[in-house]
C-alpha cells in the first residue's frame, strides 16, 4: 500500500497552514460570544475585528477608510447567497429585472440565478468560451433594465481569468445603478484586486481555498449599496455582523481566516513567483505525455492546469493516480454531487467526450518539483495501462 499523500487539489480546498492551527489553538481558548459585553467577549469580539482588518487589507482596502464593510459568513457559497438573493429581494428598482452573468459561474453563483429565473428575473449569461467574456455580447445585453451582474473572477476548472474590472466599469459607465458582484473566491490573494479596480459592489471570498479552515467566508460590501439598500440581509436575528449576517459567529475559524490573509499578504510577490516557476516546470513535464492542456486564450492562474486524457474517462484515472497516493479533482463533474460534462468546461469549448476525459490539476505553495516529477510518472505510467486495456 503506497502511503504518500501529494496533494493537487488546491481549489477544492488547502490544506491548514501552521498559522491558521496556531491562531485556531489560541481562539480557542477564548470561548465568550463576542455579542457579549463581558470582557471575555469583548476579547472573542477583538479577535473578530482582526480577522476583519486584515481580510480587507487583503482586499486592497484600508480598513479605517469607511467605503465599505466586511461581513463573515459561514462560507463562500453564503456570501454569495446573501450578495444575489439579498439584491434580487431588495426590490430598490421596481422596473430592473434583468440579472447579467457568465455562462461558467461556479454552482454558488448559477443554481442561485437558476431560482431567480424561475421567480421571473430575466438572466442573460455571458459566454467565456477560450477563457474570454465575451464583450459583444455584454455590451448587447446593456440595458436600463440591468439589477444585477455576477461575474467570478478566475474559473475553478480552467483557471482563466476574467476581465472582470472592464465589463463592471462597462456596465456602470451606463448604468451606474446596476449593483455588480464578484465571486473572487478562486482569485482572492493569488491575483491583485480591489473592489475600487474591479468596479465590484459586492465580493465574495472563502477562507478554506487559503490555507485557513472550512466553514468561513465573508462578503465585502460597498458603502454605496448599503446608503441605497441595493442589497439587504436575509439571515435575520441578534444583528450580528452589523446587521448582515445573523447568528453568533465562528470566531475560531474566522480569526484563522484573518491570520492566513495577512500571513500570505506579507509574502505576496514570493508565492506568486514560486506559483509562476512550478506551474511552468509543471507544463513542462506535461509536454511529454500524451496529454492536452486546456489553456486559456486570455489571462490565467498560475495554480490551476486543466487537462483532456485521450480517450481515457476522468474518473478511471482519478482513481488510478488516487491509488498511486496522487489527489487531482475530475473535470467530468465539478464534484461527488454532481453527475454529467461539467458546464465550465462545456462552456470552455470542449466537447462533451472530451469533459469527460479532462483532470483539474491545482497547486499550492506547499506542492514542489518532485510532486510534479511524481505526478508526471503516474500519469504516464497509467496512460499506457489504460489505453492498452481499454
Ligand atoms: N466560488 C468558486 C469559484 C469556488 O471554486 C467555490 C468552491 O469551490 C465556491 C465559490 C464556494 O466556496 P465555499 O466552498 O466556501 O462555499
Amino acid at each position: 500500500m503506497n502511503n504518500r499523500k501529494i496533494y493537487l487539489d488546491n481549489s477544492a480546498t488547502t490544506p491548514l497552514s501552521s498559522v491558521a492551527k496556531e491562531q485556531m489553538y489560541a481562539a480557542m481558548e477564548i470561548y465568550g460570544n463576542p455579542s457579549s459585553l463581558h470582557s471575555e467577549g469583548q476579547e472573542a469580539e477583538k479577535l473578530i475585528s482582526t480577522a476583519r482588518e486584515q481580510v480587507l487589507t487583503g482586499l486592497g482596502l484600508r480598513p479605517r477608510q469607511k467605503d465599505g464593510i466586511l461581513v463573515f459568513t459561514s462560507c463562500g457559497t453564503e456570501a454569495s447567497s446573501l450578495a444575489l438573493f439579498g439584491t434580487a429581494y431588495a426590490k430598490s428598482r421596481r422596473d430592473a429585472t434583468r440579472i447579467l452573468t457568465t455562462d461558467s459561474e461556479h454552482p454558488s453563483v448559477a443554481r442561485v440565478l437558476d431560482k431567480l429565473e424561475a421567480d421571473g428575473f430575466e438572466v442573460i449569461r455571458i459566454s467565456t468560451k477560450g477563457g474570454i467574456l465575451n464583450t459583444d455580447q455584454l455590451d448587447a445585453a446593456l440595458d436600463k433594465k440591468i439589477l444585477l451582474a455576477s461575474f467570478m473572477l478566475v474559473n475553478n476548472e480552467t483557471g482563466a481569468i476574467y476581465s472582470v474590472g472592464d465589463a463592471f466599469k462597462r456596465i456602470k459607465q451606463k448604468y451606474p445603478d446596476a449593483v455588480t458582484h464578484c465571486d473572487a473566491v478562486q482569485g482572492f490573494m493569488k491575483i491583485p484586486f480591489s473592489p475600487a479596480t474591479l468596479s465590484a459592489d459586492l465580493i465574495t471570498v472563502s477562507g478554506h481555498k487559503l490555507h485557513a479552515p472550512k466553514g468561513v467566508g465573508a462578503l465585502y460590501i460597498s458603502a454605496s449599496i448599503i446608503k441605497a439598500k441595493r442589497t439587504v440581509p436575509f439571515l435575520l436575528g441578534g444583528g450580528q455582523e452589523d446587521g448582515w449576517r445573523s447568528g453568533t459567529e465562528n470566531v475560531v475559524g474566522i480569526s484563522a481566516f484573518g491570520a492566513s490573509v495577512a500571513d500570505i499578504h506579507s509574502r505576496r510577490a514570493e508565492i506568486s513567483a514560486y506559483m509562476q516557476k512550478l506551474r511552468a516546470y509543471t507544463e513542462e513535464k506535461l509536454a511529454s505525455l500524451d496529454v492536452r492542456i486546456n489553456k486559456p486564450q486570455g489571462a490565467y492562474l498560475a495554480n490551476i492546469i486543466n487537462i483532456t486524457l485521450p480517450s481515457i474517462k476522468s474518473e478511471t484515472m482519478l482513481h488510478a493516480l488516487s491509488a498511486d497516493g496522487i489527489f487531482v479533482s475530475s473535470g467530468s463533474a465539478c464534484s461527488s454531487h454532481s453527475h454529467g460534462a461539467s458546464p465550465s468546461l462545456l462552456a470552455f469549448g470542449l466537447s462533451e467526450k472530451d469533459a469527460d476525459c479532462s483532470l483539474r490539476i491545482s497547486l499550492s505553495e506547499y506542492n514542489t518539483m518532485e510532486h510534479m516529477d511524481a505526478l508526471a510518472d503516474s500519469l504516464q505510467r497509467n496512460l499506457c495501462k489504460l489505453v492498452r486495456t481499454k
